[in-house]
């Protein structure tokens, strides 16, 4: 028999959009069911420090801070659950989900906060280096390549964090940017000019991913310059790619509407999605900040507006009687 889930709210994603949600939903009184995804916790369980979260004079964990979050969304009277939605349907009313485990959730408001995950180069050798050397995450795999030489790929905050925390590691980190200026924000840019340990390469791309040895492993790493089409080898054991985030919106795809980037679009000043009773928050609907921050606001926002919406139903119901 199917297990069957039933809530007023039902909040995809247990990231700082979607634990702010449940907070603020519980507190009013909705009883929220948070579906935690393949990442509970989202994204800052990926990082060490995090110094721009309010609140906090000392610099704090990621984890640290997504554990807080979920301890007091429960606290305030929200049910987490470990499972992952693999189906929507938004045309019925209640909504229906269906999770990995066969249980179905049916929502009378949907809380979108399923965030965004790293993007990959996309090339061949790129695929065959994954977990022999080719990572998403130096916070993560960084240990595994203490005292050797590594790359970092990109020029946003996250590479230039990476690349500045893999000098906790090693003393030869290069960072390689396809461009001639980074986008990362000017105190990390500044932090990773300071470093002895990081040398950047300009202008470049990763043409391939070089493996070797036995059991195979990376070597080295292709690079093209891209304004004299040159390529050269450089050795490293590890390889970072840091190069942005795609939102986790292919559930939705033909049911809401995307922009053409493919986040969820909301009306402007709210989370308010395409269809009534849905709401987006957080890095799924935001490509401009992409902040924790900002995720809690939005996250926050949502909650607000899928209680307006309930109550809203709720008054139509009554006056209809
Ligand atoms: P996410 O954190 O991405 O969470 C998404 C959630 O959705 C996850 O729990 C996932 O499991 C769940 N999910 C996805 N699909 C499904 C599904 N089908 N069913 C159920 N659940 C699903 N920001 C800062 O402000 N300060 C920092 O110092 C900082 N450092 C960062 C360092 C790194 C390495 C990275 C990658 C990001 C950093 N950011 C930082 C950005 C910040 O982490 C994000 O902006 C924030 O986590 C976005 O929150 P979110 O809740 O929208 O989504
Ligand atoms: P991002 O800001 O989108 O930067 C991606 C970088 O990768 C850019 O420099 C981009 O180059 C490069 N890139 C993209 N596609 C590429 C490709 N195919 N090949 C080579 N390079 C490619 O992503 P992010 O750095 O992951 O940051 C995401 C969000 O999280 C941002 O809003 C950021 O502010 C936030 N964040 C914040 C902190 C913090 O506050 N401490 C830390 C980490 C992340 P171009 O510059 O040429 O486009």
């Amino acid at each position: 028999m199917t297990n069957i889930v039933s809530t007023r709210m039902l909040i995809l994603g247990s990231g700082p959009a979607g634990m702010s949600a449940a907070i603020y939903a519980a507190r009013a009184g909705l009883a929220p069911v948070v579906v935690q995804g393949i990442q509970p916790g989202g994204q800052l369980t990926t990082t060490t420090d995090v110094e721009n979260y309010p609140g906090f004079r000392s610099v704090i964990q990621g984890p640290w801070l997504m554990e807080e979050m979920q301890a007091q969304a429960e606290h305030v009277g929200t049910k987490v659950v470990w499972d992952h939605i693999s189906s929507v349907d938004l045309s019925r009313r209640p909504f229906v989900l269906r999770g990995d485990g066969g249980t179905e959730y049916h929502a009378d408001t949907l809380v979108i906060a399923t965030g965004a995950q790293a993007k990959w180069l996309n090339l061949p050798s790129e695929e065959h280096m994954k977990g022999r050397g080719a990572s998403a995450c130096a916070t993560c795999d960084g240990f595994f390549y203490r005292g050797k030489k590594v790359a970092v790929i990109g020029g946003g905050n996250t590479a230039v964090e990476e690349a500045i925390y893999m000098t906790n590691h090693s003393q030869d980190v290069t960072l390689i940017h396809r461009r001639d200026s980074l986008r990362a924000e000017k105190i990390l840019q500044d932090r990773l000019f300071a470093n002895p340990h990081i040398k950047i390469i300009w202008d470049s791309e990763v043409a391939e991913f070089v493996a070797g040895g036995e059991p195979e492993a990376l070597i080295g790493l292709d690079i093209k310059n891209r304004l004299t089409g040159e390529v050269s080898r450089i050795p490293v054991e590890g390889a970072f790619v840091a190069i942005g985030h795609k939102p986790a919106t292919e559930l939705f795809a033909e049911q809401l509407k995307l922009d053409s980037d493919g986040y969820i679009e909301v009306e402007i000043g709210t989370t308010r999605t395409s269809i009534p009773g849905v709401f987006a928050c957080g890095d799924v609907m935001d490509k401009i900040y992409r902040q924790a921050v900002t995720a809690a606001g939005t996250g926050c926002m949502a909650a607000l507006d899928a209680e307006r919406y309930l109550a809203a139903q709720e008054f139509e119901a009554l006056a209809a009687e």
